[in-house]
């Protein structure tokens, strides 16, 4: 058993990682500040250790990070329409934020440190290629920027400091206890409220769907393999049109009406990662079908209406 830091560990990704954690046998302590996009009821019944804190404050992160064997950073400003009203706050949570937790974890000789990261640091594929580990960032928004600035620091300290961190890079997750902000629970909740289900532009937008159950056991596993200063991909390998997403939620919800919105500003067509290295390597692949996420995805907000008022 370890002892495993889970920065962000009250929001979406972030409270899997700790279920999926303890599930194999660790015991697992949070760092959160609770931002409107983190929730104390994610982690609800899952035995924890819980700092309220901001991940910019070395006082705090030294503390919390001291007797750790692993510290997991997933604590971000994640919500991209959000980064283009406040890039500063983006900066300072995603790269600053990470630039703490990196330095702390290193001085203090942390064995095991992982930064999940996004897809989105390529920025829109520009053909039917895939982004593998070294393809060039071309971020196309300010979120995705602060991530590849984040990615800059675990670059520099691999160098400098010869610290071993590892990248995990994702596609769009999804899953229960999304914040509503992010698209399957927006169009979900629209649907299930009796509205008519509002998509982008023309919808032709694509994004590739991983279960977030699929990705927090692909973590496990990179914990497990563990090879320093790695980079590992994990795709959904399930590329789907927004418009496509809408209909299939509207047929679970049975409401057929959508409505046309303007297209988001800076809205990227497509990404694409290659995940074959980490096919390979870590013998991970993607569990739930999108058909059988999606059914469990619309199911958990009818029976939780009011979870994030
Ligand atoms: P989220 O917004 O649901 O959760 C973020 C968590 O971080 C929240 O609990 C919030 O309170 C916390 N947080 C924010 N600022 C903080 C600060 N300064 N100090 C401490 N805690 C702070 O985000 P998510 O979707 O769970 O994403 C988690 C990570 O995965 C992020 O790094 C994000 O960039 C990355 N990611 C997400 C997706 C996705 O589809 N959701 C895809 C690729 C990568």
């Amino acid at each position: 058993m370890a002892r495993v830091v889970v920065t962000g560990g009250a929001g979406f990704i972030g409270s899997q990682l700790v279920r999926s954690l303890i599930e194999i046998g660790h015991e697992v302590c949070v760092l959160d500040l609770l931002t409107y996009a983190g929730n104390p009821k994610n982690l609800w019944g899952v035995p924890h250790e819980f700092v309220h804190g901001n991940v910019c404050d070395p006082v705090i992160v030294e503390a919390t990070l001291k007797g750790a064997d692993i510290v997991i950073h997933a604590a971000a400003e994640s919500h991209v329409c959000r980064a283009h009203q406040d890039p500063f706050l983006f900066t300072r949570t995603n790269i600053e934020g990470t630039r703490v937790v990196l330095e702390q974890a290193c001085r203090l000789g942390i064995g095991q440190f992982i930064h999940v990261s996004t897809d989105e640091v390529f920025g829109a594929a520009r053909s039917n290629e895939a982004s593998g580990v070294n393809s060039p960032f071309r971020p196309g928004n300010a979120y995705a920027a602060s991530k590849v600035g984040a990615e800059a620091m675990v670059s520099a300290w691999r160098h400098t400091h010869d610290y071993p961190a590892v990248i995990v890079r994702c596609t769009n997750n999804y899953g229960p206890r999304q914040h509503p902000e992010k698209a399957i629970p927006f169009w979900t909740l629209a649907a299930l409220s009796g509205r008519p289900i509002p998509y982008d532009g023309d919808g032709s937008a694509q994004r590739d769907w991983l279960h977030v159950q699929d990705f927090a056991s692909g973590v496990c596993l990179a914990l497990e393999t563990w090879r320093p200063g790695a980079t590992w991909h994990f795709a959904g390998g399930q590329i789907r049109p927004n418009l496509e997403m809408v209909h299939a939620i509207g047929r679970r919800c049975q409401e057929s009406r959508t409505v046309q919105r303007k297209e988001r500003q800076g809205q990227d067509a497509v990404y694409r990662l290659d995940d074959r290295e980490t096919r390979n390597e870590l013998g991970w692949r993607p569990r739930v079908s999108l058909e059988n996420g999606l059914d469990q995805v619309v199911d958990w907000y009818r029976k939780h209406p009011n979870y994030w008022s």
